[in-house]
């Protein structure tokens, strides 16, 4: 092995043991920590944050990435490690190490904060840490800016690079041009589609046996992953043989957790799929957000939410729950599932309405950066928009502008991914159709091959390609939301009768 490579990979595995510690305390934050184990904790956090900050950021690891980004005797993967070890030391650098460490006990707290104030229905009890979460961000986002760059630019770059504000304004526009006045229509056909059985009681013991057994069908493999549970569910591993997703299971919803779970579940076959050579390298993790998502939203509304998937396994649903399901048939159920309700929260909307609620996010984020809009305001901006887009005014803020844990964590930029994610998994499905039989291998129960063949388009390069690059290899043309925008409006027309 090249020696300057073998010198820099023991500071690639010190950050990848640093960072895998990281992942185990922000797991535990959210799913079994005590409540007041919050101030001493975020101590921990950030001793072992600055402990990460100073493993990849200093002049020994500088230089040996100098000297290994023109040499060209390294092999295939060595070479996807220093450009993805370089891109990470690049996003940190012109931080400060003591502005680092405060902002990372500040985030680990702010997530508990902002639980409470959510569960108080109060947000004066975040906007003091949200204040300073922002303006750390535009802070930080200050020293990144390259010339003239804008700071919402800087920040949308850390999430998906090469989607900016120009382009996000674009995107935004074609959707929002398609599915308001689409939207209007639907909501004209209010009760046209039944769904009070998905609310009826349903047993939680139940539930969780489903959510594991359909995450199991889907291919989770879990000798090397679990399912918690948490309030705001989410996918994050250690490794690639240690993925761990959550649910969130409510008495009264049976569609909730499902949803949740096969969500999860796509980020989970992601993780879980990347080729092993790649392992606790800064390669061995998803392209990008919005490919993440492109994965999740994939599996959670083309496939989770397709006939073609509950022909095989509806009748198992209705064995475990007969009393609100045995004279529900699967047609009744597929349509209740794809059902239009513009209501606030975000986690639950359905597939057509959910980018209106990712603009809402996305107007009030460029209005915090671009325009110093002022953070007492943004609850009455949050609803004003909502009424806007969807046509509805949240009742409060705990299921308004405190409704997502985002913001706490101090994820600006993040939002729109989900966005682009959805519009990514249009174009691969497009794709997809063409080269295999979808409906047909669900129908057959054969999801694994569906699995395999993104494994084997876009799972495995990890890191080593850029989304652009997965989504030129895997589609032959670059992003084009056209196939969203037309997959939503095929499918809602056809839904609605319109
Ligand atoms: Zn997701």
């Amino acid at each position: 092995m090249n020696q300057n490579y073998e010198k820099l990979k023991q500071y690639v595995d010190k950050a990848a043991a640093l960072g895998a510690a990281l992942s185990l305390f922000g797991w535990d934050n959210e799913t079994l920590a005590p409540k007041n184990s919050m101030e001493k904790t975020s101590k921990l956090v950030g001793i072992l944050s600055s402990e990460y900050f100073n493993t990849i950021i200093n002049d020994e690891v500088e230089q040996l990435l100098k000297e290994l980004k023109v040499d060209n005797t390294l092999e295939e993967v060595e070479k996807a490690v220093v450009r993805c070890f370089a891109e990470d030391i690049d996003s940190l650098k012109t931080i400060p190490p003591q502005d680092f460490v405060a902002y990372s006990e500040l985030t680990s707290k702010a997530s508990s904060i902002w639980a409470n104030a959510r569960v108080e229905n109060n947000f004066k009890l975040f906007e003091p840490v949200l204040a300073e979460i922002i303006e750390y961000n535009k802070k930080f986002a200050g020293t990144q800016a390259k010339d003239g760059q804008k700071i919402y630019d800087v920040k949308l770059d850390e999430y998906e690079k090469s989607f900016h504000i120009t382009d996000l304004d674009e995107f935004f526009n074609q959707l929002k041009d398609t599915i308001v006045p689409l939207l209007k229509k639907i909501k004209e056909k209010e009760g046209f589609i039944k769904s009070d059985f998905l609310f009826k009681h349903y047993d939680i013991e139940k539930q969780k046996k489903f959510n594991h057994w359909i995450t199991e069908y889907m291919g989770f493999d879990y000798s090397r992953g679990v399912l918690g549970e948490s309030e705001h569910p989410f996918t994050t591993n250690l490794h690639r043989e240690d993925v761990r997703m959550t649910t969130y299971y409510f008495e009264n919803n049976l569609e909730s957790a499902i949803f949740s779970s096969i969500h999860e579940c796509g980020h989970a076959l992601y993780e879980q799929g990347i080729d092993d050579k790649y392992a606790m390298t800064p390669v061995g993790q998803g392209a990008s957000c919005a490919t993440h998502e492109s994965q999740s939203r994939f599996f959670e509304n083309i496939i989770g939410r397709s006939r073609s998937f509950w022909v095989p396994i509806y009748d198992k649903l209705v064995e475990l729950f007969p009393e609100n399901l045995s004279d529900v048939t699967l047609d009744d159920f597929v349509k209740a599932i794809n059902r239009v309700h513009a209501d606030e929260i975000r986690t639950e909307a359905d597939e057509l309405t959910y980018c209106l609620h990712i603009m809402v996010r996305y107007e009030i984020e460029k209005k915090i950066f671009e325009e110093n809009y002022p953070i007492d305001k943004l609850p009455q901006l949050w609803n004003q928009l909502y009424e806007e887009y969807l046509g509805v005014i949240p009742a409060n803020d705990s299921i308004g502008i405190l409704q997502d844990v985002h913001w706490s964590g101090g994820m600006f930029g993040y939002f729109p991914s989900y966005a682009l994610g959805n519009a990514f998994s249009a174009q691969i499905y497009n794709q997809m159709k063409k080269d295999i039989n979808v409906n047909k291998l669900l129908e057959e129960g054969n999801i694994k091959e569906i699995v395999q063949y993104l494994n084997t388009h876009v799972h495995q390069y990890g890191r080593s390609k850029t989304a652009k690059q997965i989504l030129f290899d895997v589609t032959g043309e670059e992003f084009n939301p056209k196939y969203y925008i037309e997959y939503l409006t095929e499918k809602y027309s056809t839904l609605y009768e319109l």
